[in-house]
């Protein structure tokens, strides 16, 4: 096979994710191979797999096992799997030819080309978390009006629960000269809305380097690109600052927005977790939120089912869902992780309770989301064209991310993708909103 060999990604997991995987494109294109989208049709398939909880290993290894069938000569496993599992992939599945762990990613084109010449490789792991890689020559997956920039790797915190910093190491910030040229090359490749994203975005140039801390580097990047929204993922509920609020608040580019992983609200559990709070903290936090951002959509995500959680705890979390003003609400069943210190906790809730509690706090979060969504009715707003699909254009607002937080749908007519229009919104549900555009948009052309 020569260096015109067409290669192709199925991608699982998180943006982090995802954004390894432009990277790893990129240094394939470079290299001379070309990237496909259809791995029913390419010459090598790398499956990029997330290693984060059980579900998400379960259809990562799903993914592996299925291409196995057809491409197991043919075939690169990357991304947190391969980190986190490299020796029990390389006995259990004897088959797989290269791995590559998130440490490796600028090894992928060595991987292709030893497995595409009937070789292996399965390189020993790095025994260091190397720096944040330059993301600027990426080969992009998302549509071209938005993209991804990743500002820092790993994660320096210690909750219980979480196997990230086992698999992607201590935080590291990026260069935030790296991180210009990255927005720049996105925004010269057409993006108009940038989404800033790290395990934990607010720990920006805390990590004892000479960095800008977030709400400087959030201020350079958004004056230094007017035309172009910014958005924020990933921000601890104890890295929110006065500084950052304001930025958010004062700059008409920076959307109003924030992800907040609160994961608990109850004492007990967050102790146990190795988090801080209380519902009365969480409840001012939002208020002071609320408060210093009067327009912004709040984001969190939620475990149900951690160890120590009884009753009492569970019900302390369902209550404050159903009061708490948040847009929108992602829940996760607690996954008992290997290596990490919930695994071993005492006091585990059986699988049949955390589903069940699940359920119950999904149906509370929806009747919530729904009803806060409905207080948009009537309002008028920008939003940024995402696509189209069943004859309805797809848009978003300032408070919905790309691929999380459902759209505004549109009457089918004459728009174009990344197009700015001003909406009115007519209707919402729990996930969607619905909307028409303003007299002025209908008449433009786009
Ligand atoms: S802050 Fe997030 S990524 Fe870091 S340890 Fe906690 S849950 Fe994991």
């Amino acid at each position: 096979m020569t260096s015109a060999a067409t290669v192709a990604f199925v991608h699982h997991g998180c943006p982090k994710n995802l954004v390894d995987a432009e990277v790893m494109g990129g240094i394939l294109h470079e290299a001379g191979y070309q990237v496909i989208d259809d791995p029913d049709c390419s010459d090598v398939v790398i499956i990029n797999t997330c290693g984060f909880i059980e579900d998400a290993k379960k259809e990562s290894l799903d993914e592996i096992f299925l291409h196995l069938q057809t491409r197991s000569s043919h075939l690169v496993v990357s991304g947190c799997l391969a980190q986190r599992y490299a020796d029990e992939l390389r006995r259990e599945i004897p088959e797989l030819r290269a791995l590559i762990g998130v440490d490796q990613i600028d090894q992928i084109a060595e991987a292709v080309r030893q497995v595409t010449g009937g070789d292996t490789y399965i390189p020993e792991p790095s025994a260091s978390s190397p720096q944040p890689y330059d993301a600027s020559r990426r080969f992009r997956s998302t549509p071209r009006h938005f993209g991804y920039v990743r500002i820092a790797q790993g994660c320096s915190r210690t909750c219980s629960f979480c196997a990230i910093p086992l698999i992607r190491g201590p935080y590291r910030s990026k260069d935030p000269e790296l991180v210009r040229s990255e927005v720049e090359a996105l925004v010269h490749d057409g993006a108009r809305e940038v989404v800033l994203i790290a395990q934990d975005t607010t720990e920006y140039g805390a990590d004892g380097r000479e960095y800008p801390r977030l709400p400087e580097l959030l201020e350079s990047l958004s004056s230094a690109h007017p035309k172009t929204w910014f958005r924020l993922m990933y921000a601890h509920p104890d890295g929110i600052t006065s500084e950052l609020l304001q930025v958010i608040s004062d700059r008409d580019n920076v959307c109003s927005y924030l992800d907040i992983p609160l994961q608990h609200v109850s004492p007990p559990v967050l102790r146990r977790m190795g988090r801080r709070g209380d519902p009365r903290r969480v409840q001012s936090l939002l208020e002071w939120i609320r408060r210093e951002v009067p327009d912004v959509s709040i984001r969190t995500s939620l475990i149900v089912g951690h160890p120590g959680e009884g009753s009492e705890e569970f019900d302390e979390l369902l209550g404050f869902v159903r009061r708490a003003p948040i847009d929108h609400t992602g829940i996760f069943s607690f996954s008992r992780e290997e290596g990490t210190r919930a695994a071993e906790m005492p006091d585990q809730v059986s699988g049949s309770e955390r589903r069940s509690r699940y359920n119950r706090l999904r149906q509370a979060a929806e009747r919530q989301s729904r009803e806060v969504k409905q207080r948009l009715v009537g309002r008028v707003l920008p939003a940024l064209v995402d696509g189209h699909e069943d004859g309805s254009w797809l848009a978003r607002h300032h408070g919905q991310a790309p691929e999380i937080d459902g759209y505004i749908y549109l009457p089918d007519g004459a728009l174009e993708q990344g197009q700015r229009v001003q909406v009115e919104i007519t209707g919402a549900d729990a996930v969607d909103l619905w909307g028409a555009l303003c007299d002025e948009e209908r008449n433009k052309s786009p």
